[in-house]
């Protein structure tokens, strides 16, 4: 028995639906591969995925060609790992580095740490020891972020002592980009210049140094391995959209309810708004806990009927946007993230980062994936 399209229509619309694109991923993938030149694309799926879904994510742009993945805790390269499967031999790197006692799992799962203290060299000279043979490792060196990685004196020290780094395959040297978003910041080339000094010091290794919006700063910065998150997710790197990405993360959610509000009426808690005019409203059937950010009301929109239309209240289930005078049905999915919503939009209007809104986006309601995985 087949169901008639319109019951089909209104169903699929009865609740938030988060629509992972993977074709819009792997698109992002290629213009971020373009901008990277020669330097190698290794995509960061921390935080499973920026909250898309790290595997699907990862097995997609392996398929894309991406041989090399980051993320931030043990925990999601074993998680990455056990997803990627023995036929997938990504190299998996873990920005944490080697949590004490972790060596046991960094060796099972074959991660690669990414060494971000003295102590952290130590302790991987140790696993070596142990294991019988070298041990793989990155090292994350600070040149102005005051946030993680050895100081450069102290990867001098390390680059000059015979002994310490005795064991240890030092594959690749790294450091992260503090204003990248503001090309016009003098603070990155401070960092670029630190940073050519200090990866001199390890001639053997690999160097990278740019995520998301360093990929886009110049070849200066591109080294050879660029690591970008953000901006494979549908970010613009310089924190506003950006016209050669495609959004990934697809909002949308059932118009449950069309009220008109009366001047003078209120909207919402009492925390809500006090409509001026009488206003015709869409009450949508999503809310904060589905990762649409509460602060965005009042600046931040969402797209109907061809239009954007004012977030009036963020609510934990339910939100409202101003109609206008669009026609309007019950059951119809409006866009809160998506082509025309866009991502960047709402951070703004939420006063954060397209980082954030993304990994926000809740477990509830429903989520596809669309495109091969
Ligand atoms: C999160 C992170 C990235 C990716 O940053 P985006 O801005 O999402 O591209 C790259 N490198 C490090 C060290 C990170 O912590």
């Amino acid at each position: 028995m087949t169901t008639p399209a319109s019951i089909k229509a209104r169903s699929e619309a009865a609740v938030a639906r988060l629509c992972v694109d993977l074709d819009a991923l792997a698109h992002n993938y290629r213009v971020l591969g373009d901008a990277a030149a020669e330097a190698v694309v290794a995509p960061v799926v921390k935080a499973d995925g920026y909250g898309l879904g790290a595997v699907p994510v990862a097995r997609r742009l392996w398929a894309e060609g991406a041989r090399r993945f980051f993320v931030a805790r043990l925990e999601e390269g074993e998680a990455l790992r056990a997803g990627l499967g023995g036929e997938r031999p990504a190299t998996i790197y873990v920005l944490d580095g080697l949590p004490a006692s972790g060596g046991r799992r960094v060796v099972d799962s074959s991660l690669t740490p990414v060494l971000t203290s003295l102590p952290q060299v130590s302790e991987a000279a140790a696993v070596s020891r142990v294991l019988g043979r070298p041990l793989a490792v990155g090292l994350h060196i600070d040149t102005g972020m005051s946030r993680q990685g050895v100081t450069v004196d102290e990867a001098r020290a390390l680059a000059l002592s015979t002994d310490r780094l005795h064991g240890l395959d030092l594959e690749l040297v790294m450091s992260h980009l503090g204003a990248a978003t503001d090309p016009g910041d003098p603070h990155n080339w401070r960092q670029l210049e630190r940073f050519v000094a200090a990866r001199a010091l390890f001639p053997q290794a690999q160097a990278s140094l740019a995520a998301s919006a360093g990929t886009f700063l110049g070849a200066d910065y591109r080294f050879d391995l660029v690591r970008p998150g953000v901006s494979l997710y549908g970010g613009g790197p310089e924190e506003r959209p950006d016209a050669r990405l495609q959004a990934v993360a697809r909002l949308s959610a059932p118009i449950l309810d069309i009220r008109t509000v009366r001047a003078g009426e209120r909207l919402g808690y009492g925390s809500g708004v006090v409509l001026e005019a009488t206003t015709r409203v869409a009450i949508v059937g999503a809310g904060y806990a589905d990762g649409v950010i509460r602060a965005a009301r009042g600046q931040g929109y969402a797209w109907f009927a061809g239009a954007r239309r004012t977030l009036l209240i963020v609510n934990m289930d339910l939100l409202a946007i101003d109609l206008g005078d669009a026609d309007a049905q019950l059951g119809q999915p409006v866009e809160l993230l998506g082509e025309h919503a866009q991502l960047d939009d709402l951070a703004t209007a939420a006063g954060t980062v397209a980082h954030e809104v993304l990994v926000r986006l809740g477990r509830r309601g429903e989520r596809v994936y669309l495109g091969e995985v």
